[in-house]
């Protein structure tokens, strides 16, 4: 009756904390949306987690305790370590290992669910189509498993040739073909351990195919992308378990994936299919760098501290070179200073700006900028023309007309921040370095344009001064 009434009570004590974790997740990723509330919903989901983690102890049916305290331990300390060190600037690759450790961890699940049914012993939960679920997920999260690694390393800059070979499609295909037909084998019918070592080294194999043709540029893409297929193999390994709190973990973390991967892509103007198959930034893609006519003008930081400081109106639009140079903390102090004289200044963000979609968003709110300074593409791009003064700092590819002039650019179509539109634009970068995609920018040569050369820090740092001094 004692045990009865253990077991009723352990289990009410586990669905109620899957519910929690499960309103946890959500309301925390609803709090991320807006930067003012986006670190307690880290926090928010965060405890989630740790919540529907620890609820496992009281699981039926858990008895290797000892195993899983080390591995939770181990790897809280290494991810608390990691997430402590790591800068702004290398977070794609930290969140491409992670996410490689998510979807290689629903693999393992499903991989130890098949093993029991090699060794008879049935799956954990004989639930409806479970099996099939279990291979599902397992191909899924190998894949995404394996896939960022690579992305990691071509992010890390472990890995920086891209291999491409003649008819590598065909190839890839064939692999995937070979895939399917060992996957069906073993969700239906007997298989020996040979198959199935087969079908995990096949999908492994398939990861690194898939992703060592992709540019270094499309990475945070295909990133994206293995987040949303890491977070369905969860959520297939979650039903497979019968486990609500990786059900909905996995199913949230694939639609924000999948919502996120088709913002970026939507961004760069690019459907998916270019972004895995095309060879964009490699050479193989078919674009060629646009024609330019003109030449690069310099300024000192002194001239244009003058004139941003008697403009009406200026626009800054930051980009990845801000994030390098950390900057954002002098820029904001500039701004102060130029409001403080009565420039009104605004913020312009592209939403590819950076490495990783909100980056410009989170610099510039650890700096202090208040939000109703930050404007989007959609409403700063009109505002352009009544601008006196565009400040790129750092920013290259979110500003270059290619986009819209030369239809034979690889960015041809990429929505852009209009800053070429402002009466003077003044461009803080260190030398005549390309950005991103490799290609030469159009804004550059423009006559109203001109180049202020410098490590952006220092720049904003002798802007601030040139203002100080008037
Ligand atoms: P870019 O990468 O196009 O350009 C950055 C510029 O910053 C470079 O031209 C570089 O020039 C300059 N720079 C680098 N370091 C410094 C420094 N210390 N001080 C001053 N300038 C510096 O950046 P954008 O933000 O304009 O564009 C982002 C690119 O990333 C786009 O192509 C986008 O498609 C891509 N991308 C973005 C994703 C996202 O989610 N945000 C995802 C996938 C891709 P120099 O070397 O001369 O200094």
């Amino acid at each position: 009756m004692g045990d009865v009434l253990n077991a009723d009570l352990a289990h009410w004590l586990i669905q109620a904390s899957y519910f929690l974790a499960a309103i946890l997740f959500i309301s925390g990723l609803k709090k991320m949306s807006h930067p003012t509330t986006a670190r307690g919903g880290v926090i928010w989901a965060g405890l989630g987690m740790l919540v529907a983690t620890l609820i496992t102890y009281l699981e039926p049916g858990m008895n290797n305790y000892m195993l899983m305290t080390v591995a939770i331990f181990v790897g809280g300390v290494l991810a608390w370590w990691s997430g402590k060190r790591v800068a702004m600037t290398d977070m794609p690759q930290m969140i491409a290992l992670y996410n490689g450790m998510g979807g290689g961890s629903a693999a393992a699940i499903a991989a130890v669910e098949l093993l029991r049914v090699l060794t008879g012993a049935g799956l954990t939960h004989e639930a409806v189509a479970a099996r099939e679920l279990a291979v599902l997920g397992a191909l899924i999260g190998t894949i995404a498993f394996s896939g960022s690694l690579i992305a990691f390393a071509k992010l890390q800059g472990w890995m920086r040739k891209v291999y491409r070979f003649k008819g590598q499609q065909v190839f890839n295909g064939l692999v995937f073909v070979a895939l399917i037909y060992l996957g069906v084998m073993l969700a239906t019918s007997d298989f020996s351990l040979a198959q199935f070592t087969a079908f995990f080294v096949l999908a492994l194999l398939f990861g690194v195919l898939m992703t060592v043709p992709i540019g270094g540029a499309d990475m945070p893409v295909v990133i994206s992308l293995y987040n949303a297929l890491t977070g369905l193999a969860v959520g297939v390994e979650g039903f497979v378990l019968q486990n609500p709190a990786m059900m909905i973990a996995g199913i949230v973390v694939g639609s924000a994936g999948t919502l996120l991967t088709q913002l970026m892509a939507k961004a760069m103007n690019r459907p998916l299919s270019n972004v895995l198959f095309a060879g964009f930034g490699t050479g193989d893609d078919g674009g060629s760098s646009s024609e330019v006519s003109g030449s690069m003008k310099a300024i000192d930081a002194a001239d244009a501290a003058i004139t941003m400081a008697y403009a009406e109106k200026v626009v800054i639009v930051p980009g990845y070179g801000m994030a390098v140079a950390q900057a954002q903390h002098k820029i904001w102090e500039l701004t102060q200073l130029l409001r403080s004289k009565g420039v009104k200044v605004l913020f312009a963000i592209h939403p590819v700006a950076g490495r990783m979609p909100g980056h410009m968003n989170v610099l510039l709110a650890e700096a202090g900028v208040p939000y109703d300074l930050i404007e989007d593409l959609e409403d700063i791009n009109s505002q352009f023309p009544n601008t006196d003064v565009a400040l790129v700092i750092g920013a290259n590819d979110v500003v270059n007309p290619a986009a819209r002039k030369d239809t034979s650019s690889p960015i041809y179509g990429m929505p852009i921040l209009d800053a070429d539109k402002a009466r003077n634009v003044f461009v803080v970068k260190r030398g005549q370095g390309t950005g991103f995609s490799g290609i030469e920018n159009l804004l550059f040569f423009e006559d109203n344009t001109r180049m202020c050369y410098g490590d952006a820090q220092e720049v904003a740092q002798k802007l601030i001064q040139g203002v100080k001094s008037l």
